[in-house]
This record gives structure tokens, sequence and C-alpha cells, in this order.
């Protein structure tokens, strides 16, 4: 029996990181799946009639201990890894993959969930207990249950050999990034990079042992180059490498992938009776129907285009002045707007750093969360950390119960992942009438303290930490029954909501005046420069609009109609950029086959998410501003209705509670001063 098997004796039962020892896990994994299965046979095995109770809310909280564990183990997997650790995971993931599938394969559990389901009418169900039910009918019939056996087989061959082709054409995309490099000799040719870039060209034609510089498609090598470069035959090249990745007609070819991809998914859609796949897909988001999103990005085209087209201008007559542009390329686009928005607001990050040390960004944000909803931050040592740098907080109200254990990790450390992220260690639920607390935690990757200096952080760290903050406080404010419906359990175009907007207050005065002053002198952050950074933040924002509405109508096309009649790529793809295009369209560029976001990972029928979020974000924010960002009225409202929440109910109509009225994109295109 290891530590992870027993019920933890710790304060606020708080994971026993210190007692946990790396070959705990597989034991415990083993005996807490076996526990699981348990479970779920004694809700198959029940002799009782199918009832709400005893089959639905039974499986919800079947599992508790397995989840613990998971969620301890692979956080740290992410936070603080080594290769133990990563050994086990290779280990225990097939087979959490194997007892998940075996759930959503059992017939006579889904038999169970059906007579639930086809009798709900006749129950009388809370609206969160109706949420729920439909969850979990989804769950099964979303993956065939209902089919009979022959379209169930076809199913199992479609999931195959759609797995097969999403692998093969994410494979691609790595293999023709890996294939191109440049090899400048001449350092003339890196005239314009900064110092940064053009050491980190170097060490990269170091490993190859070769003379001089080398420049890659991966991002931190492509994105300056094409930023700063000044050779513009040499940004023309690397430029023409990309776009032409996967679209080269040899065997790293991508387009038959694109288009099987795509007939697949349609395929499998139909099976499962739906019209397209992005009516499968959108079925569960907030979004609802391909319809709705087609007319979001229609709508925001409409709206955006004239404001880019006008950036668009000003940027050819910025090149035409500065270097006698004649045609403006795609290989210009990053140059002469990093050039232009230089000239405009020469605002750098050292400049405000000072403003923003992280103890007082932090104290910022949590005062912040006091302010708005009535929550105390206080720092303990009695609970088990997992590494010495992370802070240990305990939340409560204003009456002093717990509202939640808070977790924050800021500095990065080998083994922990890049970027920034907030995660569960034991989720909310109301369990036997007792409502069981969260334990949450951000974890980002900062500056850390030197010895002369304490953590400064960049502004887009700042706005980093108030995103991933907002994600926490969508779990440390949650109050549901069920727990895979408790706070950010909801649908993904709806997640971005409490993170986004709570980023809008670095940028207003009355919040800044609360933490945003210089470590040394005690001096407030001038509002000079607080302008300075709203202006740049919202620097062409009108072409950037149009690339991201592009590429979501990219996605829709692909999805959201029959595509067994598209037969060329790059046809299709000319036809729907017609009307967001701004350059020239390069020929032997292809923009499909390496979107990866929507043919290897997640994205598929969900590309406009990115653009709804910020709808949804400016939406809310505009009702604080109305009423003043610290209004005590507008916060209980987002907080009884969206925070409090998680996914009990359909999220448009959460929202609406809290709003009055369905999100418009006029305050999205205020703050963009786009209208
Ligand atoms: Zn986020």
């Amino acid at each position: 029996m290891t530590i992870l098997n027993t019920s933890f004796k710790t304060p606020y039962q708080t994971a026993p990181f210190s007692k946990i020892k790396n070959e705990d896990y597989l034991p415990a994994f083993l005996q807490a799946i076996k526990e699981a299965k348990a479970e779920i046979d004694a809700i198959t095995n029940n002799s009782e009639a199918p009832s709400f109770e005893n089959t639905i809310e039974a499986l919800d909280f079947s599992g508790e201990r397995l989840d613990r564990i998971s969620s301890i183990f692979f956080n740290l997997n992410s936070a603080e890894t080594n290769d133990e650790i990563q050994k086990i995971a290779q280990e225990v993931s097939p087979l959490l993959s194997e007892f998940s599938n075996d759930i959503t394969l059992n017939k006579s559990l889904f038999k169970r969930v059906k007579v639930v389901y086809d009798t709900k009418d006749a129950l009388d169900l809370t609206t969160e207990q109706k949420t729920l039910l439909d969850k979990k009918y989804k769950g099964f019939s979303r993956n065939g249950a209902n089919l009979t056996d022959d379209k169930k087989t076809r199913l199992r061959e479609i999931d195959k050999k759609s797995s097969q082709l999403k692998l093969k054409f994410g494979e691609n995309v790595l293999a023709e990034t890996n294939a191109f490099e440049m090899h400048l000799t001449n350092e003339e040719d890196l005239a314009g990079l900064p110092e940064g870039a053009k050491e980190a060209a170097q060490q990269l034609a170091e490993a190859q042992e070769k003379k001089g510089w080398l420049i890659t498609l991966d991002y931190p090598s492509y994105i300056p180059f094409m930023t700063y470069a000044t050779n513009r035959e040499l940004r023309k090249k690397l430029a023409i490498a990309a776009g032409t990745k996967a679209f080269k007609g040899n065997e790293l070819d991508n387009q038959d992938n694109v288009l099987q991809i795509a007939k697949l998914r349609h395929e499998r859609a139909n099976l499962l009776g739906y019209k397209t796949h992005a009516h499968f897909v959108l079925e569960e988001r907030m979004a609802k129907k391909p319809e709705t999103v087609q007319h979001f990005l229609n709508e925001l085209l409409e709206k955006a285009k004239p404001a880019a087209e006008r950036e668009f201008k000003n940027l050819e007559d910025f090149a035409k002045d500065s270097d006698g542009i004649d045609q403006l390329q795609k290989w210009d686009g990053s140059y002469y707007s990093e050039k232009l928005k230089q000239k405009l607001f020469s605002l750098d990050d050292e400049q405000l750093k000072p403003y923003f040390k992280l103890e007082n960004v932090i104290d910022g944000a949590f005062t912040i969360a006091e302010r708005l909803y009535d929550l105390k931050f206080e720092e303990i040592d009695t609970i088990d950390k997992y590494h010495e740098d992370v802070l240990t907080y305990k939340v409560t109200d204003l009456k002093g119960n717990l509202v939640s254990i808070f977790y924050a990790d800021f500095f990065p450390r080998a083994g922990k992942r890049n970027g920034a992220w907030m995660t569960v260690y034991k989720p909310q639920f109301v369990k036997n009438e007792e409502n069981s607390r969260p334990h949450i935690s951000i974890v980002c990757n900062f500056t850390k303290p030197t010895k002369s200096k304490p953590s400064l952080l960049t502004f887009n760290e700042v706005t980093t930490l108030f995103h991933e903050f907002g994600h926490a406080l969508h779990g440390i404010l949650a109050n549901t029954t069920y727990p895979s419906l408790s706070g950010t359990s909801v649908f993904w175009d709806f997640v971005e909501l409490p993170s986004q907007v709570l980023e809008n207050w670095c940028y207003e005065k009355e919040a800044l005046e609360l933490f945003a002053t210089h470590y040394e002198t005690g001096e407030l952050i001038p509002m000079e420069l607080i302008k300075k950074i709203k202006a740049s933040a919202t620097f062409h924002e009108g072409m950037q609009t149009l690339r991201q509405i592009s590429f979501g109508l990219l996605d829709m096309s692909w999805h959201g109609q029959d595509p067994t009649s598209i037969s060329s790529v790059k046809a299709h793809e000319s036809e729907v950029f017609k009307n967001t295009k701004l350059y020239p369209d390069v020929a032997e560029n292809c923009m499909s086959t390496a979107f990866s976001h929507i043919f290897q990972g997640g994205y598929s029928s969900g590309y406009y998410s990115y653009k709804w979020a910020e709808v949804l974000d400016a939406d809310a924010f505009e009702y604080f501003l109305e009423e003043g960002v610290f209004s005590k009225e507008v916060a209980k409202k987002f907080k009884d209705h969206v925070l409090s929440q998680g996914g009990i109910e359909d999220p448009m109509t959460l929202y609406k509670r809290f709003r009055g009225k369905e999100p418009q994109p006029e305050a999205l295109l205020k703050r963009a001063g786009l209208i």
C-alpha cells in the first residue's frame, strides 16, 4: 500500500508531495484503476432499475481516487518532471486510455444510461442534473453506442484511419520544417537582427559544426528573421520555404492527407446522424451551429475589413517611403509593421519592468480578487509543496470559510515545460451535503530574481499572470454538485472568458494604482506609459483580425460542408481567401497542407474560438467599464452566473444571465480601435 492509496491525512487533504516516491505511482495507478472498475461494475450489476442516482450520478462520482492520483502525477509531469516520471507516464498513459475506452464501449453500462436518458422528461431533475445526464449520454452516443454493429465497425475503421492520417500529417509538417535551413556565411545578410537572434543563429550553425549562421523554419528562428532582417531577398526565400511546407508534390506532401481527413470526418459525422463534421463538433460548443460561426466570422469580417485595408494602405505607404517598395509582399509584412510600430511607440520592456515587481503584481491580483469577489489570500507554510519555489495560499471568504487552496509556481527550471497554465489538484464538488473545496494551481515561467534584483516582469508577463489567475478564479469560486461540471469544465469556446476578461484590469488606472509602483523609488507608473501600452497593444489589429478570420473561414470551409467534391486543395483555398486577402497570392504556397491546428490538433471547426473568446471578454468587460471596474454589483453577477457555475448550463444562458443580453462584437471592435 503506497501513500497514494490511502486517504490523505494532510491539512485540507492536500497532496502529500514530500511523501510520494516515484516507485509509488505505478502500483497506485493499478490499484486505483481496479477500484474504479469495481465501481463501474457495481453500477452495471445493480439489480435495481436504472435511475439518475444509481447510474448517472454514480458514474460521475466513480474513479475519484484515480482522478486524484492522475492529477498529481500529470501535473508534476508538466511542472517538475524527470526521466523516471516520463517513463512512468509512458507506461501509465495506455492503461488509462484503455480504461476510458472500456467505459465508452461498455454496452451494459450504456443500456442503463440510455434507459435514464429516454425517460428524462418524466424525471424531476434539476438543470445541473439534466446537463450531466446529457453529457454522460453524449459521451457514449457520439462514439457510436447507438449504431448497428456494421456501422460501429465502419466508425472504428474511420477512427483508426483518421488517427493514422493525422499522425502522418504532423510528421510531414515536422519533416518539412526540419528539412529546410538557410546557411549564411556573410554577416551582412543578418543585418537588422537583434543580438540575441544572431547569437542563436550562430549556435545553430555551431551545433552542426558549420561556420557562420543558420536560420530555420522553427518559430524562434523564423519569426525574428522575418521581423528584423533587412535583406528582402532572404526574407522572401524564407517565407516561400515556410509557405511551401508539405506542398511540393514530394513524398512529404499533405494535399491528399487533407482531402482524406476532411472526407473521413464528414463520413463519420454522417454515420452518427450529423449533417457535417462542424455540426458534430459545435453541438458541444457555445456557438452550437455552423451557421452561427459563419455569421459570426462574416459579421466581424465586414466590420474589421475597412480598418484592415486602411492599415494595409498605411503600411504600403510607409514601405514605399522608407525603401521605395512598389508592391508589398507577404515577406514584407512583419518587417515594415515592426519598423512602423517602433517609429510610433518606441516602447521597450526595460522601461516598464521596474514597475512590475513580481511580489507587487501578485499582491495586486489578490487585491483585485478581494475587491471584486470578497476573497482573502493568506500565504501558509503548513502544506506540502513539490518544489521550494512553489508558493502556497489558503483562500477564504469574508467570514473566514475555506474557499480553496491555491498554489503558485512562477520560475523556470529544468523539468518544467514552457509556457503558463492553470491546473487542478483536487476538483470541487458536493457529496453527502458537504461542499468539498478545490485545490488550484498556476504555473508560469517568469524571470527569476537575482542577488541584486528582484523578479521584474515584462508587461506581457503581467498579462500572462492575470490570464492564468483568471482561470484560477474560475476554479477557486466553483460551486457545483458534480465534479465533471465544476470550475473550468466548460465548453472550450467559453473557457477563455474568465482568463481573458481579467487581463483587462492590467490596462486600467484604478487597478494599476494598486500595484504598478517602481521597485526602488515607489513611484507610480506614469500614465503616458499606460496610454502607450494600450495603443501599441491594438497596433495593426485590423490586419490581425482579418488574418484570424481568414483561418477561421478556411477551417469552416473544410468542415462545415460536404468536402467530397473538392479535388484541388489550393483552388479551394484560394476561393475561400478571396474576401480576406491583402497581399498578392504566392502560387507555390499553401496554407491547408501545414494547418496543423485543424488537421492534426484539436481545433477542427474550432479556430473561430480565438476571436469568439475575445468578443466575449471585451463585451463582458464593457459591462464593468459602464458600472466601474470595481463595481460590486457587476462582479457579483459575474461570480453568481459565470465563475461559480462551471458547465452546469448552456454557456449562452449563463452569459445572458450575467450580461442581460447576448454578446456583441462592438465592444471588441471599439477596444481594438476598429470602429
Ligand atoms: Zn487561457
